[in-house]
Protein backbone atom coordinates (compact mmCIF):
# COMPACT_ATOMS: atom_id res chain seq x y z
CA UNK A 1 0.00 0.00 0.00
CA UNK A 2 1.08 3.18 -0.55
CA UNK A 3 2.74 5.80 1.53
CA UNK A 4 1.32 9.45 2.35
CA UNK A 5 2.41 10.64 -0.41
CA UNK A 6 0.40 8.92 -2.92
CA UNK A 7 -2.22 10.19 -5.40
CA UNK A 8 -5.51 11.70 -3.41
CA UNK A 9 -8.31 9.66 -4.40
CA UNK A 10 -10.73 10.99 -7.29
CA UNK A 11 -14.05 9.50 -7.08
CA UNK A 12 -16.43 11.74 -8.86
CA UNK A 13 -20.46 11.73 -9.00
CA UNK A 14 -20.29 10.35 -12.80
CA UNK A 15 -17.79 7.62 -11.31
CA UNK A 16 -18.44 3.76 -12.96
CA UNK A 17 -17.21 0.62 -11.81
CA UNK A 18 -14.47 0.72 -14.16
CA UNK A 19 -13.72 4.04 -13.22
CA UNK A 20 -14.01 2.93 -9.78
CA UNK A 21 -11.57 0.13 -9.66
CA UNK A 22 -8.73 2.74 -11.84
CA UNK A 23 -8.61 5.11 -9.13
CA UNK A 24 -8.07 2.28 -6.78
CA UNK A 25 -5.33 0.99 -8.48
CA UNK A 26 -3.76 4.52 -9.20
CA UNK A 27 -4.12 4.60 -5.54
CA UNK A 28 -1.97 1.65 -4.50
CA UNK A 29 -5.45 -0.23 -2.77
CA UNK A 30 -5.88 -4.11 -4.01
CA UNK A 31 -8.42 -4.91 -6.24
CA UNK A 32 -9.94 -7.46 -4.40
CA UNK A 33 -10.71 -4.71 -1.74
CA UNK A 34 -11.86 -2.69 -3.70
CA UNK A 35 -14.06 -5.42 -5.46
CA UNK A 36 -15.28 -5.92 -1.90
CA UNK A 37 -16.28 -2.40 -1.15
CA UNK A 38 -18.03 -1.85 -4.38
CA UNK A 39 -19.98 -5.26 -4.25
CA UNK A 40 -20.89 -4.01 -0.61
CA UNK A 41 -22.05 -0.51 -1.56
CA UNK A 42 -23.68 -2.07 -4.29
CA UNK A 43 -25.71 -4.94 -2.89
CA UNK A 44 -24.14 -6.76 -5.32
CA UNK A 45 -21.63 -10.37 -5.49
CA UNK A 46 -18.47 -9.61 -7.13
CA UNK A 47 -18.79 -11.49 -9.80
CA UNK A 48 -21.90 -8.94 -10.80
CA UNK A 49 -19.28 -6.30 -11.23
CA UNK A 50 -17.93 -7.96 -13.89
CA UNK A 51 -20.44 -7.88 -16.18
CA UNK A 52 -21.12 -4.22 -15.26
CA UNK A 53 -18.37 -1.97 -15.11
CA UNK A 54 -20.18 0.83 -16.96
CA UNK A 55 -22.97 1.31 -14.01
CA UNK A 56 -22.44 3.95 -12.55
CA UNK A 57 -21.98 4.80 -8.70
CA UNK A 58 -24.77 7.36 -6.82
CA UNK A 59 -23.28 10.30 -5.67
CA UNK A 60 -23.65 8.57 -2.02
CA UNK A 61 -21.91 5.77 -3.30
CA UNK A 62 -18.76 7.58 -4.61
CA UNK A 63 -18.27 9.83 -2.00
CA UNK A 64 -18.28 6.87 0.40
CA UNK A 65 -15.60 5.03 -1.78
CA UNK A 66 -13.54 7.52 -2.11
CA UNK A 67 -13.44 7.71 1.89
CA UNK A 68 -13.14 3.88 2.38
CA UNK A 69 -9.75 3.99 -0.60
CA UNK A 70 -8.07 7.09 1.46
CA UNK A 71 -9.36 4.95 4.70
CA UNK A 72 -7.42 1.72 3.41
CA UNK A 73 -4.87 3.35 1.78
CA UNK A 74 -3.90 4.67 5.67
CA UNK A 75 -3.77 0.74 6.38
CA UNK A 76 -7.19 0.49 7.88
CA UNK A 77 -8.40 -3.38 8.02
CA UNK A 78 -11.21 -4.14 5.43
CA UNK A 79 -13.40 -5.50 8.07
CA UNK A 80 -13.44 -2.40 9.69
CA UNK A 81 -14.61 -0.35 6.51
CA UNK A 82 -17.14 -2.43 5.82
CA UNK A 83 -18.47 -2.77 9.42
CA UNK A 84 -18.33 -6.66 8.93
CA UNK A 85 -16.31 -10.45 8.06
CA UNK A 86 -16.75 -13.75 7.51
CA UNK A 87 -15.90 -16.64 9.62
CA UNK A 88 -16.34 -20.36 8.98
CA UNK A 89 -19.04 -19.50 6.24
CA UNK A 90 -20.76 -16.74 8.95
CA UNK A 91 -20.69 -12.83 7.98
CA UNK A 92 -20.35 -11.45 11.38
CA UNK A 93 -20.34 -7.62 12.02
CA UNK A 94 -17.00 -6.42 13.55
CA UNK A 95 -15.83 -2.92 14.54
CA UNK A 96 -12.56 -1.56 16.14
CA UNK A 97 -13.71 -2.96 19.12
CA UNK A 98 -13.16 -6.65 18.50
CA UNK A 99 -10.66 -8.87 16.83
CA UNK A 100 -10.90 -9.42 13.53
CA UNK A 101 -11.61 -12.90 13.15
CA UNK A 102 -8.66 -14.58 11.39
CA UNK A 103 -8.75 -17.95 8.79
CA UNK A 104 -6.38 -19.88 11.30
CA UNK A 105 -8.92 -19.36 13.92
CA UNK A 106 -11.35 -22.05 11.57
CA UNK A 107 -8.94 -24.54 12.67
CA UNK A 108 -9.95 -24.40 16.12
CA UNK A 109 -13.98 -24.44 15.52
CA UNK A 110 -12.93 -27.44 13.24
CA UNK A 111 -11.31 -29.41 15.74
CA UNK A 112 -13.59 -28.29 18.26
CA UNK A 113 -16.37 -29.51 15.90
CA UNK A 114 -14.79 -32.82 15.87
CA UNK A 115 -14.64 -33.14 19.31
CA UNK A 116 -18.66 -32.29 19.56
CA UNK A 117 -19.61 -35.30 16.78
CA UNK A 118 -17.42 -37.86 18.87
CA UNK A 119 -19.23 -36.99 22.23
CA UNK A 120 -22.50 -36.23 21.05
CA UNK A 121 -23.99 -39.49 19.72
CA UNK A 122 -23.34 -41.15 22.40
CA UNK A 123 -24.47 -38.63 25.00
CA UNK A 124 -26.51 -36.06 23.38
CA UNK A 125 -25.36 -32.53 24.70
CA UNK A 126 -22.37 -30.94 25.35
CA UNK A 127 -21.54 -27.52 26.98
CA UNK A 128 -19.05 -25.27 25.57
CA UNK A 129 -17.43 -22.09 26.21
CA UNK A 130 -15.56 -19.48 23.95
CA UNK A 131 -13.37 -17.64 26.16
CA UNK A 132 -12.10 -14.16 24.98
CA UNK A 133 -15.12 -14.27 22.31
CA UNK A 134 -14.71 -10.72 21.02
CA UNK A 135 -17.26 -10.71 17.76
CA UNK A 136 -18.37 -14.15 19.07
CA UNK A 137 -16.70 -15.81 16.32
CA UNK A 138 -15.63 -19.20 18.11
CA UNK A 139 -19.11 -19.37 19.87
CA UNK A 140 -21.42 -18.45 17.13
CA UNK A 141 -19.77 -21.28 14.38
CA UNK A 142 -20.11 -23.88 16.65
CA UNK A 143 -23.53 -23.32 17.71
CA UNK A 144 -24.31 -22.97 14.14
CA UNK A 145 -22.62 -26.42 13.26
CA UNK A 146 -23.54 -27.73 16.14
CA UNK A 147 -27.17 -26.80 17.28
CA UNK A 148 -27.55 -29.56 19.74
CA UNK A 149 -24.88 -27.81 21.67
CA UNK A 150 -25.73 -25.15 24.56
CA UNK A 151 -22.63 -22.75 23.88
CA UNK A 152 -21.57 -19.78 26.19
CA UNK A 153 -19.11 -16.68 24.99
CA UNK A 154 -16.88 -15.26 27.65
CA UNK A 155 -15.62 -11.57 27.21
CA UNK A 156 -14.07 -9.07 29.48
CA UNK A 157 -15.39 -5.87 27.23
CA UNK A 158 -18.49 -4.91 27.56
CA UNK A 159 -18.67 -3.67 23.77
CA UNK A 160 -17.18 -6.41 22.80
CA UNK A 161 -19.94 -8.64 24.23
CA UNK A 162 -22.10 -6.14 22.55
CA UNK A 163 -20.97 -6.63 19.01
CA UNK A 164 -20.92 -10.65 19.89
CA UNK A 165 -24.85 -10.07 21.25
CA UNK A 166 -25.78 -8.53 17.82
CA UNK A 167 -23.99 -11.18 16.34
CA UNK A 168 -26.39 -13.93 17.66
CA UNK A 169 -29.09 -11.80 17.07
CA UNK A 170 -28.74 -11.16 13.26
CA UNK A 171 -27.79 -14.63 12.77
CA UNK A 172 -30.62 -16.40 14.89
CA UNK A 173 -28.05 -18.33 16.66
CA UNK A 174 -28.84 -19.01 20.94
CA UNK A 175 -25.83 -18.52 22.78
CA UNK A 176 -25.33 -16.66 25.87
CA UNK A 177 -23.30 -14.59 27.18
CA UNK A 178 -21.15 -13.89 29.89
CA UNK A 179 -18.93 -11.10 30.86
CA UNK A 180 -15.68 -11.27 33.38
CA UNK A 181 -12.27 -12.01 33.11
CA UNK A 182 -11.55 -15.57 31.70
CA UNK A 183 -12.90 -18.79 33.70
CA UNK A 184 -14.31 -16.37 36.77
CA UNK A 185 -16.87 -15.41 34.47
CA UNK A 186 -18.69 -18.74 34.71
CA UNK A 187 -17.40 -19.19 37.82
CA UNK A 188 -18.98 -22.93 39.15
CA UNK A 189 -20.26 -24.04 36.07
CA UNK A 190 -18.33 -27.01 33.70
CA UNK A 191 -17.47 -27.56 30.38
CA UNK A 192 -17.27 -30.42 28.37
CA UNK A 193 -15.29 -28.09 25.16
CA UNK A 194 -13.43 -24.82 26.19
CA UNK A 195 -12.06 -22.83 23.15
CA UNK A 196 -9.88 -20.06 23.19
CA UNK A 197 -8.32 -17.63 20.55
CA UNK A 198 -6.33 -15.56 23.54
CA UNK A 199 -4.11 -12.43 23.68
CA UNK A 200 -0.64 -14.31 22.64
CA UNK A 201 1.21 -11.78 21.04
CA UNK A 202 4.21 -10.26 23.45
CA UNK A 203 4.85 -6.75 23.98
CA UNK A 204 7.88 -5.77 21.84
CA UNK A 205 6.84 -8.04 18.68
CA UNK A 206 7.38 -6.07 15.64
CA UNK A 207 4.51 -7.39 14.27
CA UNK A 208 2.31 -5.50 16.58
CA UNK A 209 2.80 -2.47 14.58
CA UNK A 210 0.91 -3.54 11.53
CA UNK A 211 -1.48 -4.40 13.91
CA UNK A 212 -2.51 -0.95 15.59
CA UNK A 213 -6.12 -0.67 14.33
CA UNK A 214 -6.96 -3.65 16.33
CA UNK A 215 -7.47 -3.88 20.21
CA UNK A 216 -4.65 -4.41 22.00
CA UNK A 217 -6.24 -6.10 24.97
CA UNK A 218 -6.90 -8.73 22.01
CA UNK A 219 -3.70 -9.07 20.59
CA UNK A 220 -0.91 -8.69 23.42
CA UNK A 221 -0.26 -10.72 26.80
CA UNK A 222 2.55 -10.20 29.36
CA UNK A 223 5.06 -13.17 29.87
CA UNK A 224 6.19 -13.60 26.45
CA UNK A 225 2.70 -13.37 24.84
CA UNK A 226 1.90 -16.25 27.18
CA UNK A 227 0.41 -14.96 30.77
CA UNK A 228 -3.43 -15.40 29.28
CA UNK A 229 -2.87 -18.59 28.00
CA UNK A 230 -1.18 -19.70 31.27
CA UNK A 231 -4.16 -18.74 32.97
CA UNK A 232 -6.79 -20.30 30.41
CA UNK A 233 -4.60 -23.68 31.15
CA UNK A 234 -4.53 -23.20 35.39
CA UNK A 235 -8.12 -22.37 35.81
CA UNK A 236 -9.47 -25.24 32.99
CA UNK A 237 -9.70 -28.25 35.55
CA UNK A 238 -11.63 -26.91 37.90
CA UNK A 239 -14.27 -26.04 34.66
CA UNK A 240 -14.09 -28.80 32.97
CA UNK A 241 -16.36 -32.44 32.83
CA UNK A 242 -13.75 -35.33 33.51
CA UNK A 243 -12.62 -36.09 29.97
CA UNK A 244 -13.31 -32.23 28.95
CA UNK A 245 -11.49 -30.61 26.06
CA UNK A 246 -9.32 -27.25 26.23
CA UNK A 247 -8.48 -26.22 22.38
CA UNK A 248 -6.04 -23.17 22.68
CA UNK A 249 -5.07 -20.83 19.69
CA UNK A 250 -1.18 -19.40 20.41
CA UNK A 251 1.80 -18.29 18.30
CA UNK A 252 3.60 -20.29 16.06
CA UNK A 253 6.36 -20.40 18.64
CA UNK A 254 4.08 -21.29 21.72
CA UNK A 255 3.43 -24.53 21.32
CA UNK A 256 6.39 -26.46 23.36
CA UNK A 257 5.29 -24.10 26.16
CA UNK A 258 1.55 -24.39 25.87
CA UNK A 259 2.15 -28.47 25.77
CA UNK A 260 4.37 -28.10 28.74
CA UNK A 261 1.99 -26.27 31.00
CA UNK A 262 -0.94 -28.57 29.78
CA UNK A 263 0.95 -31.71 31.22
CA UNK A 264 1.95 -29.88 34.00
CA UNK A 265 -1.73 -29.04 34.97
CA UNK A 266 -2.56 -32.64 34.73
CA UNK A 267 -3.64 -32.61 31.05
CA UNK A 268 -3.15 -35.88 28.75
CA UNK A 269 -3.63 -36.61 24.60
CA UNK A 270 -1.76 -32.92 23.97
CA UNK A 271 -1.46 -32.52 20.34
CA UNK A 272 -0.81 -29.39 18.18
CA UNK A 273 -2.09 -29.04 15.20
CA UNK A 274 -0.02 -26.53 12.14
CA UNK A 275 -2.06 -24.12 10.23
CA UNK A 276 -2.12 -23.94 6.39
CA UNK A 277 1.21 -22.09 6.55
CA UNK A 278 2.53 -25.00 8.58
CA UNK A 279 3.39 -23.22 11.65
CA UNK A 280 2.02 -24.74 15.17
CA UNK A 281 -1.04 -22.68 15.47
CA UNK A 282 -3.46 -24.79 17.86
CA UNK A 283 -2.91 -26.89 20.82
CA UNK A 284 -5.54 -29.17 22.69
CA UNK A 285 -5.90 -31.53 25.24
CA UNK A 286 -8.02 -33.61 28.14
CA UNK A 287 -8.54 -33.26 31.10
CA UNK A 288 -9.19 -36.35 33.91
N1 LIG B 1 -3.39 -14.36 15.03
C1 LIG B 1 -3.42 -12.94 15.24
C2 LIG B 1 -2.28 -12.28 14.50
O1 LIG B 1 -1.14 -12.62 14.75
C3 LIG B 1 -3.36 -12.59 16.69
C4 LIG B 1 -4.55 -13.08 17.42
C5 LIG B 1 -4.32 -13.19 18.87
O2 LIG B 1 -3.46 -12.57 19.49
N2 LIG B 1 -5.12 -13.99 19.46
O3 LIG B 1 -2.50 -11.47 13.65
Amino acid sequence: MNGPKATPVHVCASTTIADALTAALVSGVDRLDAQLMLAHLLLQPRSWLIAHDDTALSDMQSIQYAQWLERRRAGEPLAYLLGQTEFCGLVLQVGPQVLIPRPETELLVDWGLAVLRDRLPSKGTASVVDLGCGSGAIALAIQHRCPAATVTAVDASAPALEIARRNAKSLGLPITLARGDWWSAVAGERFHLALSNPPYISLGDPHLAALHHEPRSALVASGHGLSDLYRLIDGAPASLHPGGWLLLEHGHDQGAPVRQRLQQVGFREVETRCDLAGLERCTGARFG
